[in-house]
């Protein structure tokens, strides 16, 4: 008897296991571009999505340097790119980060930094750093702070006993200081975005921070990355069915540059998303790296298309 096995989903870039031709995303404009500034963290969340740790170093600290090589290219290519994002690991264990943040001010760029606020960002060096990057550049410097969960046990559970105090402690000393902040959480099983908004007020009144939970441009709920259920593959017939514009996806707007660890020097990435995966791996210059994005990957489906995660507020 001759069987046939279907071929496995997400293995041909262009074709899905049905047969449809896979859907991909053209880049429309870089608006933002995000440095990965290396993997390592202080902590080690149990659903980290880029699975950072104190020891995991297998994307290297972005330098100054490395920096300033993408700076050079938006200028001299007049890409127009309206924003730097960092984003790690934790970026404030990287030695070069205000410099880097300094580098993107100084050229006119927005820059937002991803931070879980705790002790790398509470140092006197940075906090000094930090208050001089914002009298310099004002509302130009945003820092969004990752918190799990309103409820201690819930953040703890997800990110080491301590590590609600530790956050609010610098989530607290930012907003006081009049930082430009938003905030990340994400849904908890079983809770409505309506609940995890109500819980989020509830918190920042009982600490006195001035931060409004019910607007989503300041409270940013991501969905739970879930990387075990499955899902289906997204066709070009998709974005009809689903009403969907290609253009909203991470991937249309944005990428990101990453160092891998002994590599000779950076590489562009499509998105904050797949660091690691080879096919999203798009070369060593924004030009290189500016061709469509074959949506060849379970997050592609998972969170851009069908859970509307975007990194980038
Ligand atoms: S703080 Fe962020 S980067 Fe660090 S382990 Fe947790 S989710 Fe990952
Ligand atoms: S995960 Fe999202 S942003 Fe990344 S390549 Fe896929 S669709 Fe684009």
């Amino acid at each position: 008897m001759n069987i046939s096995i279907p071929p496995a989903k997400f293995s041909d870039p262009d074709v899905t296991a049905k047969g449809e031709t896979r859907a991909h995303v053209a880049l429309v404009q870089l608006e933002t571009l995000w440095i990965n500034t290396g993997t390592l963290c202080n902590i080690e969340c149990a659903h980290c999505y880029i699975h950072s740790s104190p020891t995991d170093d297998r994307l290297s600290y972005f330098t100054l340097a490395d920096t300033l090589i993408f700076l050079d290219e938006i200028e001299r290519e007049e890409l127009g790119t309206k924003e730097i994002g960092f984003t790690g690991g934790e970026p404030f264990m990287n030695p070069d980060m205000l410099a880097m943040a300094e580098a993107a001010l100084a050229r006119g760029h927005q820059v937002l930094i991803l931070t879980n606020a705790m002790q790398p960002l509470m140092r006197p060096k940075i906090r000094d750093g930090l208050l001089a990057l914002k009298s310099r550049h004002g509302t130009a410097l945003r820092l969004r702070i990752s918190i799990d969960h309103y409820s201690e046990t819930l953040h703890d559970a997800e990110r080491g006993a301590g590590a609600f105090e530790k956050t609010l402690t610098g989530l607290k000393w930012l907003a006081g200081e009049g930082f430009s902040l938003t905030i990340a959480g994400r849904t908890a099983p079983g809770e409505s975005e309506t609940d995890e908004r109500a819980g989020y007020a509830a918190l920042f009144a009982r600490e006195g921070i001035d931060l409004d939970p019910h607007d989503p441009s300041m409270l940013i709920v991501f969905p739970e990355m879930d990387e075990t259920t499955d899902v289906p593959e997204i066709t070009t017939a998709c974005w009809d069915i689903l009403n969907v514009n290609p253009d909203n996806m991470m991937c249309a707007t944005s990428r990101m540059v990453i160092k891998r660890k002994g590599a000779a020097g950076p590489a562009v990435v499509a998105c904050t998303l797949l660091p690691d995966d080879p096919q999203f791996e798009l070369g060593q210059t924004l030009k290189e790296a500016s061709g469509p994005i074959k949506l060849n990957h379970r997050h592609c489906a998972k969170f851009c298309v069908l859970g509307g995660a975007s990194c980038s507020g």
